[in-house]
């Protein structure tokens, strides 16, 4: 099983549903989808390696999903063997009230990865649309405005030489209900559970809509999404990784070549 990309501009809503929250098809599993992810992994770090010395592209990875989706999980199995130096995690949270008094993309655009480096957003700036939309913050015209913002700054920062995938991790209402419960019942997980996490699944069918909307308008040529089945947490980090080292291998990166001159040199 291979992750395809949301198609571009479509017509038809995608439907998130429950049953997507579990992988369908060939998928290994136990040791097999151990040794699978692995390589996957370690393919990311030998990519890294040349994405960093090549300096043509930077990789930007989007992360969104609903609490307890499994963002920081992925980031730290996914990502496990990729050199620290060649890597940046940026965590958007609530905006703070300078962020707000400035464009939703202006906080984005900086923490942007630059070419040479693999930069991770865990959330996004698509918070902008889901948060505002869900809670009624701000009216539809400037929340459903942002689909066209986003697509016009995801295709500047391509042409630019950022490469862009976006994952949504859709996860089922009952695996967000069993992770939570672990938040309040495991202690070393405890820090993680906020009051508000209930409040936003309260509103779960209005999220599921906002994330319909996303896929529908912003999954692009130059920026696509995938929905990752996330309810197994091996099957997502293997699927993520698949895609991510896949995405890597297409660039045909490279070495840059070493100058005749330096090459003559002689090292006494
Ligand atoms: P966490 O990822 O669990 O640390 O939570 C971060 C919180 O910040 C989540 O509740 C997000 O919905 C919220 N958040 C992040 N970005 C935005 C945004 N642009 N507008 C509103 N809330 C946001
Ligand atoms: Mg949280």
């Amino acid at each position: 099983m291979k992750l395809h990309p949301v198609a571009a501009s479509s017509k038809r809503s995608i439907r998130l549903s429950d049953p997507d929250a579990t992988a369908h098809g060939d998928v290994k599993t136990g040791d097999a989808l151990e040794r699978a992810t692995a390589k996957e992994v370690d393919r990311i770090s030998d990519l890294q390696r040349v994405l960093y010395a090549d300096e043509r592209f930077a990789l930007l990875i989007v992360l969104q999903g609903r609490d307890a989706a499994g963002k920081d999980g992925t980031i730290r199995k996914v990502f496990t063997a990729v050199n620290p130096q060649g890597c940046t995690v940026a965590s958007f949270k609530a905006p703070t009230p300078v962020e707000l008094h400035h464009d939703f993309l202006w906080r984005v655009h900086s923490e942007v990865p630059p070419r040479g480096m693999i930069g991770i957003f865990n959330r996004s700036h698509y918070e902008d649309i889901l948060v505002p939309r869900v809670h009624k913050l701000v009216p539809k015209k400037v929340w459903s405005a942002r689909y066209d913002q986003i697509n016009d700054f995801e295709r500047m920062l391509t042409n630019n030489g950022v490469v862009i995938l976006k994952f949504l991790l859709h996860i089922s209402r009952d695996e967000q209900k069993r992770r939570l419960e672990e938040r309040l019942t495991d202690k070393t997980k405890n820090w993680k559970f906020r009051a508000g996490d209930l409040d936003d699944r309260a509103l779960w069918d209005e999220y599921t809509k906002a994330y319909q909307g996303i896929l529908k308008h912003t999954s692009t040529k130059w920026a696509p999404w995938y929905v990752v089945p996330a309810d197994d947490k091996d099957v997502r980090n293997w699927l993520v990784a698949r895609t991510i080292a896949d995405a890597l291998q297409k660039l045909k990166l490279r070495y840059p070549a070493a100058d005749e001159a330096v090459l003559k040199l002689k090292i006494e």
